[in-house]
């Protein structure tokens, strides 16, 4: 069922202005943003309008009680010029599991979905065209009731923007493993993109800076041994020739970027396990010589490869980019799949 989009367009774009040779990530906005508001029951008023600041009460209630939730995704240009998406159906449905778990509506589907074309079509001439630059898209739901008291808000606001971005960490990166924060817990919000997921990294994240790491891996929080995410990136490490990432368990994200991975690797022959991992079994793979690579994955980083990981402060060196076979597959495959300078086998590109 197609829904009536109102569309009113800024008078400038301010497109002209922008150096897409010099983006910091998540700094500059394009043109528009889509906006649908939920009250007594219904999603009223679709609309594209200008990107700008967006008035709230201080007593709104998702400031204060945290019922809100985000989606990442990105847009591309193929070699036609034509902008495309990758996956956005998958996102849409992590969307709803997030809003299910925090008491929040479901969006439905030929809302997100049109919306998102919609703007992204408006806003095409932002889509960067450099190798590992895209445009970043951000959906994001919250409550919006102007009441003081923990119940779920009764009025909700969904939005999309989106930022053109140049590649998210341009080096490999050093981390350290976690052992006194935990970020999820069985029965938590792990594997919802639920705001506070990311404001309960943040004081971790800073201590790791201080001693000179970028991100930490998250352990599990009965023993801090198994480990679960890197940052706000699903794990992946190679031992030998076997890829082994973290299982789908509730406390980890269930990362889009992670399961195309997955599927890749399978679809080309590779050995791939889902299951615990130790931060004991990496430590032991590495003395034998065994570790070859190490990374995170998501839609921001795409790959982020691990230089360095300290654990217990013994320092674990990774080969050089240039020698890791799977992230540098990974990487090839991925980006080419983005912008359809590789086939994609999987029907995961969305024209718009
Ligand atoms: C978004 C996110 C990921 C990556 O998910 P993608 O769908 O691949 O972008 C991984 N971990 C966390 C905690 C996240 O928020």
């Amino acid at each position: 069922m197609a829904i009536s989009v109102k569309i009113n367009k800024s008078t400038q774009s301010r497109v002209k202005d922008v150096d897409f040779e010099n983006i910091q990530f998540g700094t500059i906005f394009s043109d528009h943003m889509f906006r649908v508001d939920y009250e007594d029951g219904v999603w009223k008023d679709p609309q594209i309008l200008p990107y700008g600041n967006i008035s709230l009460a201080p007593s709104l209630s998702a400031l204060h009680y945290g019922q809100a939730i985000f989606e990442g995704m990105k847009a591309f240009k193929n070699p036609e010029g034509g902008a495309q998406l990758f996956r956005p159906l998958d996102n849409f449905k992590r969307m709803n599991l997030s809003a299910i778990r925090m008491a929040m509506p479901e969006i439905p589907e030929e809302i997100y979905m049109q919306g998102l074309k919609e703007l992204v079509k408006i806003d095409q001439q932002w889509i960067p065209t450099k190798i590992g630059s895209a445009l970043y898209i951000r959906p994001f739901l919250f409550a919006t009731d102007d009441f003081v008291g923990v119940r779920p808000s009764k009025t909700f606001s969904f939005i999309i923007f989106t930022c053109p971005v140049n590649s998210y960490y341009p080096k490999p990166i050093k981390v350290i493993v976690e052992e006194k924060y935990v970020r999820a817990f069985e029965g938590g919000v792990g594997f919802a993109k639920a705001a506070g997921n990311y404001g309960l990294s943040m004081l971790p994240t800073q201590e790791a800076h201080k001693k000179g790491f970028d991100q930490i891996i998250w352990t599990d929080g009965r023993e801090h041994n198994f480990v679960e995410e890197s940052g706000t990136t699903n794990l992946f490490f190679v031992v030998g020739d076997t890829v082994i990432t973290p299982e789908i368990d509730g406390t980890i994200l269930q990362g889009i970027t992670r399961d195309s991975c997955i599927k890749i690797l399978k679809n080309k022959g590779y050995k791939i396990e889902e299951r615990k991992i130790s931060m004991k079994e990496i430590a032991e793979a590495y003395d034998k010589g065994l570790l070859k690579d190490a990374f995170g994955t998501g839609t921001a980083a795409i790959i982020a490869r691990i230089e360095l990981i300290n654990y217990k402060g013994k320092e674990m060196i990774l080969p050089p980019v240039e020698e890791r076979l799977i992230s540098n597959l990974l990487y090839d495959t991925l980006g080419g799949i983005y912008t359809s300078t590789v086939e994609d086998p999987f029907g995961w590109v969305v024209k718009v």
